[in-house]
This record gives C-alpha cells, structure tokens and sequence, in this order.
C-alpha cells in the first residue's frame, strides 16, 4: 500500500504543519474581523453584537469568535508575539490569550513580560500564567472581577421524572476550587480492579461526602415488609426522593446511618428516631481495626470511608459482632444489597464475592 510508505515521523510534521498553517489563517481571519470591526460594518449588520454576526455567519461559538475579536483589536499592541506566531514557536491560542490579557489590563499591557512565557508553556499553563500576570498588574480589578463570578454563581437542583437528581450549576473559581479538593480524594479509583470513568466517581464522590460521617440525617419510612424485601411489600420513603427500593433500604439499615421510622403491617409506628447506628462505638473500632479498609478484594478505600456491613443482615436475625461484620465501601455496599452480588466469608477470615450473573451446576432436570 502506498499508505506504508508515509512514516509516522512524517505524519507528524504534516500534522505540525498543518496546524501552523492553521493558526495563520486564525490570525489572518482575526485581522479581516478588526477590519470589519473598524468599518462598523459588524455593527450596521442588524446583529446584537460583533460576536454574534460572526456566530451565525462563520459558525463559531462563542469563545472563538471572542478569540478573533480580541486578537483583531489587540494585535498592533504584540507585534513580537505575532512574529514569534508566523515563524512558528507559538500557536493562535498563544495569541488570544496575550489578546485576552491585553483586553483586561488596559494600558499597563506589556507584551516582553508574556513573551517569555508564551515561548515555554503550552496554552492551557500559560492561560494559568496569564492569570498572575493581571493580577501584578491590576489586583483590584482582578479582585473585582473574581467578586463578580462569586456573585454570577448558582446551582439548581431539579428532579428527573425517574427520581434521578439532576445538577447544573456554575461555581466561582474559590467556591470550585474548595469543591474540587474535596471531591478529588474521593474520586480517586479504589483499586486497579475500580472500572468506574471519572464521571461516574465524581458522582459516587459526590454522594460520599454529602453522606460521610453524619449518622443521622436521612429519614426513612419503610415497614418491616419492605425491610425484609417480601413480595408485595410497599417501597420506602425518604425525604426528597421517590420510592426507595427494598434493597436500598436494607443497605442503609445495614449499618443504619438512617432515622428510622419503622411500621408494622398496620401503619403503627413502632420504632421512631433511632438515630444511633445499628453498629455502634466499640464493635465500629474494632471493626475497623480488623479489617482496615473495604473487604472487597482489590479495594483500598480506608475505614472512614466504609460501611459496616452484615453477611447475615440484622432483620433476618443475623447478629451485629465481628464474626457477622466486614467493612465495605459504599460502592461495594450498594453492589451487595442493590447489585445482587454476594461477599463470601471463609473459615479463615479470606473474603470472595461472586457476581450476580454467575450460577452454580446445571439447571435441574425433570425428577
Ligand atoms: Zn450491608
Ligand atoms: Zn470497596
């Protein structure tokens, strides 16, 4: 084939090429949108921006077309910077974020204290540095525009129509950056065998640490029927969520960090406000003395951040000591009472878990 003749180094020089010719054209569209600019042509258009005549009439969003109008109007202040752009050593991005900086400093715009930057770091780190730069330049406008973002924040909260929590929201820079470092160690995969993509973490991340350490903040309402799991038993309530399932509830009640409100088959209330967990302070320490971290095999994730799990669960008379608990992970915990799966506890301590899908010997014939 004519295709293995091309080697991969050359493929790689096009590939650099092109994108240099790319960031050439950039430049250029940028000049022909200041020129455009100038004339009053973008505003005589009938649009209500530039950008907006160039979103519709070139197809670009709204950051790209930001990106040309900026370079246009800021280009004649970085005439290094654009030569260093047409011979190569920096790219278009490079560009508009000297144009950006440029746009938010006004007249202290320097172009040599960038420079520098700009030759040695990739886009997104010299954004990072741009940052800085503005900063030295101007603290109280930088400080004004953070105060800003804080103030253009929010989160809404709305409930899919099959009970999923659906989030949107926009975080200023300090608020997302608390949020970040609290939901990174979290997400953080519990092992090699941890198949899960970052998304999901982040939402299993998020649940825990709404979750951990409060051994009393969610309401349940479920009988001993659906505790049990019997057929034709009720789903449980809980406060802003529809119907839980059983199983759901018989894992939270596991190592209960749930108030209960228990009713019997009549709707009596017959255990109200148990807000301590079923797993109380001293067999909890020597559990989590024994075990350490999630049983799971492969999983890492320490004690604090574990359930107590029953192999026999309390409601069908299994006992809350050592020889009847193992600790697991709340994703672990859910695979068990939610996922089908079960956790196997040998003679010697050893833990296996099988998976739902797995059947034991062939079906049975006719007797
Ligand atoms: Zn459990
Ligand atoms: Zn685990």
């Amino acid at each position: 084939m004519l295709q293995s003749a091309v080697s991969n180094q050359e493929i790689a020089q096009e590939l650099v090429f092109l994108e240099h010719q790319i960031s050439l054209l950039q430049l250029e569209a940028s000049m022909l949108v200041a020129e455009l600019d100038s004339s009053g042509f973008l505003e005589d258009a009938g649009y209500n921006s530039p950008t907006d005549w160039l979103r519709f009439n070139c197809h670009l969003t709204d950051k790209v077309a930001g990106d040309r109008i900026q370079v246009g109007e800021h280009l004649a202040e970085m005439p290094m910077s654009v030569d260093y752009m047409r011979d190569g050593q920096i790219g278009y991005s490079h560009i508009s974020v000297m144009a950006r900086t440029a746009e938010a400093v006004g007249k202290s715009f320097d172009e040599r204290k960038l420079l520098g930057l700009a030759l040695d770091l990739t886009p997104g780190k010299f954004y990072y540095k741009s940052l800085h730069y503005r900063h030295s330049v101007d603290p109280k406008a930088y400080a004004e525009e953070q105060s800003e973002q804080a103030i253009n924040h929010h989160l809404s909260l709305s409930m899919g129509e099959d009970g999923h929590l659906l989030i949107n929201g926009v975080l200023d820079p300090v608020g997302g950056a608390a949020v970040r470092s609290a939901l990174e160690p979290l997400a953080q995969k519990s092992g090699a065998h941890d198949d899960r993509m970052l998304p999901q973490r982040y939402a299993d991340a998020l649940v825990e640490l709404a979750s951990a350490g409060k051994p009393a903040t969610l309401q349940v309402t479920a009988s001993i029927e659906t505790l049990k799991g019997l057929a034709g038993a009720a789903a449980g309530e809980m406060e802003f969520s529809l119907p839980i399932s059983s199983t759901a509830i018989q894992r939270m009640a596991c190592d209960c960090s749930v108030t209960r409100v228990l009713l019997s088959q009549e709707s009596l209330v017959i255990d109200v406000g148990r807000s301590k967990r079923v797993i109380g302070g001293a067999i909890r320490k020597a559990l989590a003395m024994r075990d350490g971290h999630c049983r799971w095999p492969g999983c890492e994730r320490p004690a604090s951040r574990c359930d107590g799990h029953h192999l026999t669960h309390w409601i069908e008379g299994g006992p809350t000591d050592l020889n009847n608990l193992v600790l697991l992970c709340r994703r672990h915990h859910r695979m068990v009472h939610e996922g089908g799966w079960q956790v196997i506890k040998y003679e010697d301590g050893q833990i296996s878990t099988i998976a739902p899908t797995v059947t034991f010997g062939l079906p049975r014939g006719p007797d």
